[in-house]
């Protein structure tokens, strides 16, 4: 699957967002290494804080599934990534990060969107 394909299996899972108060949908699709593909969308909530990103939402329903870090090899996401979930992202260690910018799509690692990060 492509970087392309990723992404646009992305905007498919952002017609699923639930986002009633910012009307900004997020779709982001997971490659995982053995072929198998994860979506999710943003969720938000009336205390805003509590909302959760479309990256998050589809590495925790693959972690539901049993996904360990190390096993995804790529996300797509149809914005560029917030700094917590770029924290995520690179927790995971994906190899790629494709995500829409400005009308193009960027393919950045993970290393590349936190640099100098913390780790434990
Ligand atoms: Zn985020």
């Amino acid at each position: 699957m492509t970087d392309r394909e990723l992404y646009e299996r992305a905007v498919e899972a952002a017609a699923n967002a639930y986002a009633p108060y910012s009307n900004f949908h997020v779709g982001a699709a997971l490659l995982l290494r053995d072929g198998r593909v994860v979506t999710g969308a943003n969720v938000e909530n009336a205390s805003y804080p509590l909302g959760v990103c479309a990256e998050r939402a589809a590495l925790s329903r693959a972690v539901a599934e049993g996904v360990k870090p190390g096993e995804v090899e790529a996300i797509g996401i149809t914005a560029s990534p917030c700094g917590g979930c770029r924290q995520w992202l690179l927790e995971f260690r994906l190899d790629r990060v494709a995500f829409m910018h400005e009308g193009e799509l960027l393919v950045r690692t993970p290393a590349e969107l936190v640099p100098d990060s913390f780790e434990l």
